[in-house]
Order: structure tokens, then sequence, then C-alpha cells
């Protein structure tokens, strides 16, 4: 008998937005003022563990649901009571509180312990069941990281579950496709990204759920190790609200006007280049390489930089000119002249650190490439190009950590790119991605080497492998990263940290993070965003093999199935023409995107490309290989066009670099109309044929 034990959260519901739950001064999301639901991933997999307790004819099985937060998330327990569960358990302390995902999935795998302990009667037979992300955090890292922790295979981004042969086989999203797979062993963690299939309350199972008593744990009854903010190893440094869309989001009244619109702007080179939060360089030195010696101006925040000024003009004023004059003497002259603007402490910190010069953290700046297909997925490229500029500010080297199996012709690629060294860990066991198997060969090259920055690829691969490997070598990881960037944090002793800038709460706020408490310092981040650099094929590198020891029980999944697209798709063209599940069937797609691409070859003369969401491909539009997006692939056209797109961010996501997006949607609210320049509000069926009748009489 398998039992299941499902992770639930309550966050606040940023659905529902309303005007006054934003600070009018910060302009930042103000999270007391949302109301509280369950995450609704984490709705899903309840209903996911329910379907496999169903599945498996199990009638003694066990759901309990477990979740960590205050006394008020009682609330989603007894939601869960009301749904399915037989059994809840509320961790719930104010020592808990302020944790990052490092310090949440500690305690929570603990609580799972204890749960297998006291009331599962210490078996084995029980699946961790979670939403593969929750939408406040975003992150998708702690059930990897309880994973980990508790040394249990992880199956994450799960859309279904079958059972056969007395066991189940799981399907889960990939880069490029879907994969079914078979944990070699129980228990295991799964996370599921889609089952739209909710569990309804009925009247006598709420008032059951309300009469029902819920465990109650603090954290002396689970002895985690790592807990609230001390045992947390990243920082939020500030939060701010996000940069405004500068996509134009013009509404065509007609498809006349559309096709006027789209001519003026596809000949109008000099279009906007959309609202991708692209990489500006960062322009960082080392202090021991500036020309000014007090020179502070790359500090976290613009406060701290003003600060520093003021200090170095008053050294100057005392005839102060190198930083190695701060001696005893002076810094009681220094302290009673700059008394009137500092605290006596602020100064202090100020005076020792203006005398680091060298970076914090020591070693290569890493990218941890992925493979797909066979070959290096684009992401990695562009993590190339963002470590090169990370690595030189920072005087040092570019390494990427390359595990596979018969890597070595892949060297001379990553080298064009911009890496110095390929760390290299060929083994015929990493030919297929496991993440157990490939957690332990990276963690071990990592431990080995000890670069100061570790980047990720924020692909489905990227943020599974991302939390084990940081949670194995005990590091810091901040998801998702849109922004990276080298700053200073002088007055707390810190010369040359990561500033890892990333969306929360669903996108509407953005927060910049570093690292602490952790010999390296480690980020996803998104595709598409940053710039790949144009390969240089005199650059030079080194191969430096690395040998890990892996055996068979080193691999945690049997892999029964993988879909990937097959084909050739020109995504490099100018023009890209993409249908959504709003497309309706097949033949709607065939009609509609055909016609609309022919009108626009026609009349822009250029090549044009047919795209595609991942629901269209799911219904069978069009090839997998034309999807797009966070798991097909990341474009930048001149021209988009989404016909019956929603809108999701993994769609998004793959676009943003796309000079010019046209959005054709029959919902007036929905969010694609956010992130284009000119939209439709109309359907498909009626609004194409008259744009391409309006394309052709251009
Ligand atoms: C880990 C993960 C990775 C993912 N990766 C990707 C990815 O790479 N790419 C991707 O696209 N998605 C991806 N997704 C899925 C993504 O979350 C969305 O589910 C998907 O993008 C939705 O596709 P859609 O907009 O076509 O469908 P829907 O969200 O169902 O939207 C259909 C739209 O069509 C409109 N519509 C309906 N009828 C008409 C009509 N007659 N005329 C005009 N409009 C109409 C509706 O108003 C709606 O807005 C991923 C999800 C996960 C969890």
């Amino acid at each position: 008998m398998s039992n299941y034990i499902v992770l639930v959260k309550q966050v606040p519901d940023v659905t529902q937005i309303t005007d006054n739950a934003f600070d009018p001064e910060t302009g930042t999301l103000i999270r007391s003022r949302l109301a509280s639901v369950i995450n609704e991933l984490d709705s899903q997999a309840l209903a996911f563990a329910n379907r496999m307790r169903a599945d498996s004819n199990d009638k003694n099985a066990k759901i309990i649901a477990l979740t960590m937060g205050p006394p008020m998330a009682e609330e989603v327990l007894r939601y869960s009571l009301s749904r399915c569960a037989d059994i809840t358990v509320l961790l719930t302390d104010r020592a808990l509180g302020g944790a990052d995902t490092w310090a949440t999935a500690n305690p929570l795998a603990f609580a799972i312990r204890k749960i297998v302990k006291e009331i599962l009667g210490e078996s084995d037979d029980y699946y961790v069941i979670s939403g593969m992300q929750s939408v406040d955090g975003d992150t998708a890292q702690v059930p990897p990281q309880i994973a980990e922790e508790l040394d249990l295979p992880c199956i994450a981004y799960a859309t279904d579950a079958e059972f056969k042969n007395n066991r189940f086989e799981f399907t889960r999203i990939i880069s490029g496709g879907s994969q079914t797979v078979t944990p070699k062993k129980l228990p295991v963690i799964v996370t599921v990204a889609k089952y739209e299939f909710p569990l309804f309350a009925t009247f006598a199972k709420t008032r059951r759920a309300n009469e029902m008593e819920i465990i109650n744990w603090g954290s002396e009854d689970i002895r985690a190790t790592h807990i609230g903010v001390k045992g947390s190893k990243t920082r939020v440094i500030r939060v701010f609200p996000p940069g405004k869309s500068t996509r134009k989001c013009q509404q065509a009244s007609d498809a006349e006007s559309l096709a006027g619109l789209l001519v003026d702007s596809f000949k109008d080179s000099a279009a906007q280049t959309g609202q991708s939060t692209a990489e500006k360089k960062t322009g960082y030195t080392l202090p021991h390489s500036r020309s000014d010696k007090f020179d502070r101006s790359f500090e976290g925040t613009k406060k701290e930089n003003e600060d520093f000024k003021i200090l170095a003009d008053k050294l100057k004023e005392l005839g102060i000119t190198d930083t190695t004059n701060i001696d005893d003497t002076n810094r009681q002259k220094i302290l009673s002249s700059a008394g009137e603007h500092f605290h006596k402490k602020a100064l202090e910190d100020m005076l020792n650190g203006l005398q680091l010069t060298g970076p914090t953290f020591e070693g290569e700046v890493w990218v941890v490439a992925e493979l797909s297909k066979g070959s290096i997925h684009p992401a990695t490229f562009e993590l190339i190009g963002k470590a090169r500029e990370l690595a030189d500010s920072l005087e040092t080297k570019v390494g990427v950590c390359l595990a596979g199996y018969k890597l070595e012709p892949m060297a001379k690629e990553l080298i064009a790119a911009g890496a110095d060294n390929i760390y290299i860990i060929d083994d015929e066991l990493l030919d297929e991605f496991d993440p157990a198997a490939h957690r332990k060969a990276v963690a071990d090259a990592i431990a080995k080497y000890w670069p100061q920055i570790v980047l990720y690829a924020a692909t489905p691969q990227g943020r599974m492998l991302a939390p084990l490997v940081s949670y194995r070598v005990g590091c810091g990881l901040t998801a998702d990263c849109t922004s990276l960037d080298i700053r200073d944090s002088s007055r707390k002793g810190q010369i040359g940290i990561l500033f890892q800038t990333r969306p929360a709460l669903g996108g509407n706020v953005m927060a910049t993070i570093c690292t602490k408490n952790s010999k390296s310092q480690m980020a996803t981040a998104r595709p598409g965003v940053m710039k790949r650099l144009p390969p240089d094929t005199k650059r030079t590198g080194k191969i430096i093999k690395h040998k890990v020891l892996l055996t068979d029980d080193d691999v945690s999944l049997n892999i029964i199935k993988t879909e990937l697209g097959t084909g050739e798709v020109n995504f490099g063209a100018e023009i890209i023409v993409s249908g959504g599940k709003g497309m309706q069937n097949r033949d709607n797609y065939e009609k509609l995107v055909g016609s609309l691409s022919d009108a626009l070859e026609k009349q822009f003369d250029t090549k044009v490309e047919r795209g595609a969401s991942r629901a269209a491909v799911e219904q069978g539009f069009i090839d997998r290989v034309h999807q797009v997006g966070q798991t097909g692939t990341a474009i930048g056209p001149k021209l988009y066009f989404a016909l019956g797109i929603s809108g999701a961010i993994q769609h998004m996501i793959g676009v943003a670099n796309t000079e010019t997006i046209v959005a054709v949607n029959s919902d007036p609210n929905a969010p694609i109309f956010k992130y284009s320049d000119y939209y439709i509000v109309g359907n498909v069926e009626d609004t194409v044929p008259k744009l391409v009748k309006a394309l052709e009489t251009k």
C-alpha cells in the first residue's frame, strides 16, 4: 500500500490585485493586502495524488497534507481535508519565518521524516507530491531540495501518472518535448506542472473538514538543521516595481488599420526592440583596477554610492589620497571630520570597506551546459556570453561544466562562444539526463574546483539540476534571473559579488538577491534574456577531464519514452506566425497560419516561419519542433504574430527579444495584449482572412 504526502502552500492571490495593494511610494506590491488562497498547482497536486490513489485501487492508502506557514495556513489544510486529505500537519513557528528555499526545504524534509516515522510506521512505500512551484516564489526549487535532503529521486514537471504493471509511469515536460519515466525506487518526489481536473468540496466534506483535528508541530518537534533567516543562504537586497513594458499595447480597430500599422512598423528598421530586460553591460571593475582608489560607484544601492562619494570628498579634503593612508591617526581625523554625515559604526564600516580591493569570492565563473538532442542547448551559449562579461569584470576565467557522453567534439563550439576552460565529465551513464546522476557529476566537479559563480539555464532541466547541486554542495541559489550584475557591498565587507535580479509574485515585483554563507554564488537564468556572443573560432581554451565514479545505483529514473520534435525549422526568419489553442483545430491552423504567412511573405518579401504554443502542439495542430517558449525555442524575429495564444509566461519568455509583437485574441482581457505592440480583439476565423485581404491590397 502506497501513501501520499502532499505539500500545500498558502499564497497571496496574485490573480486579484486591487489598486490599494500597491505601496504608493515604492510602487511595490504589499503582500499582506492580498487575499490568501491555496497555491493553484498544489491544489492540482492534491487532485493528482487522489487520482493516483484511485487508479492504484489502494483503498487503505492515506493522503497526508503538509504545510509550513503562519497559524492561518491552517486554512489550506482545511481545504485539503475538504477535498481528499485524511490527515494534515501544520508546521508553524516564528523561528521558521523569513526563510529562503534552502531553509524552507530543510524543515519540510525533517517534517516528512517525522511523518514517515510517526504516521506511516517507517514505511518506505510513499510518494511526496507537490505543485511544481508556488506563485509567490516561482522558484520550483523547494521540492528538488527536499529530495536532496532526503536522498530521494525527484520527477519534476509531471503532467500525468498512469498505473501500469503495478507501478506508476509519470509523463513530464522536458525541453523540446515530453518524457515518460518511472522511479527506480520508492519513495519519490513528484512535482506537478499541470493537472487540470479539480476536486470540489461537498457540504458534508467541508463540515467534516472543519471538525477534524490538525496536527501542529513547531521547530522543536522536527529539529531541522537550517531554519529561518539564519539558516538561509540568500538575502534579498531590494524589492522594486517591474519596469514599464516598452510594448506599445495599441489596439487596432480593424484588420485594415492593423495592416497599415504593420507595413509602417516593419519598414521602420528602428522599430522598438521590445520589452526584453536584455543585458546592459555592467562596466564593473574591481576596486584595485579603478583609477581612483576611493571610487565606490558600484555599490548595490544609490544611497551607498552617494555616501561613499561624500566620504571620498572628505578624505581628499583631509589630504588622504590612498586607501593605505587610512591608519589609526587618520581614522580619528576622519571620524571627527565626517561625523556629521554618518554614525560612527557606519563610518568605520565604510573605512574598512574602502580598504578592500580584491573580490570576496575566488575562482572562475562557470556555466553548467545543457544538452538537448545531442547538441548544446542555445541557452548555454547565452549564459556563456553573460559569464564572459562577469568573468572579465572579475578578472577571472569562464569555465563550462559539461556532463554527458562522448562530449569532446563539443568543446570547440563552447570555446568559440567565449569559454576558457571546459570541464568534461564523460560517462555512458550520463548519456541521458538523469537528475541524480547528473547532480552527482556536476556537484563533484564544483566541489573540486569551487568556481565563484555557477550559472544554469532556467529550463526544466536546469531548474531541476540547480537546486539538487546547490543543496548538495551547500550553496544558495536564485531562480529564474532576468539580470545578473557584479556589485560591491563595501560596508558589509563584500567586493565583486553577484547581484541576482528576478521577477517574483507572478511578475508583479522584482527582487535583487545575493548569496550568503556559501562558497559559490549560484543562479538559474531565463533563456532568451542574456545575449550570445558572435562565435570566434580563433579563441583558444583548455579541456579538463574530470572523472567521477558513477554506478547504476546513481541513476534514479528509468526512461520509458522520450518524445522530441523532429524536422527543420527556420526560426531565424524575420517574421514568425504562431497559432495557439485558440486556432481550435489543425485545419484552422493550416488554413489561417498558412494564408497569413503567404500574405506576409509577399508583402514584405522575406521568409516567414510557422510557430506554435505548447498547447497547440499538444492538440496536434503542428509538430513539436515549431513550439516557441521556455521549453520550445526562444526566438527574436522582427515581427511575431500570436494567433489565439493567451500569453502564458512560459510562452512569452520565448519571444521577449522580438521587435514587434501582434496578437489576435477573442478575449478582451487576454494577458497577451499587455505584451503586444498591436492587437485586435476578435476571433481568428474572421480576423485573419480580413487581415490577409488588407495585406494583399496594400
Ligand atoms: C514547465 C512548463 C513549460 C512550458 N513551456 C511552454 C512553452 O515553451 N511554450 C508555450 O507556448 N507554453 C509552454 N507552457 C504552457 C503554458 O503555460 C500555456 O499553457 C500555453 O502557452 C498555453 O497555450 P495557448 O495560449 O495556445 O492556450 P490557452 O492558454 O488555452 O489560450 C488560448 C487562447 O486562445 C483564445 N481563443 C480561443 N478561441 C479563439 C478564437 N476563436 N479566436 C481567437 N482567440 C481565441 C483564448 O481567449 C485564449 O486566450 C509550459 C508550461 C509549463 C508548466
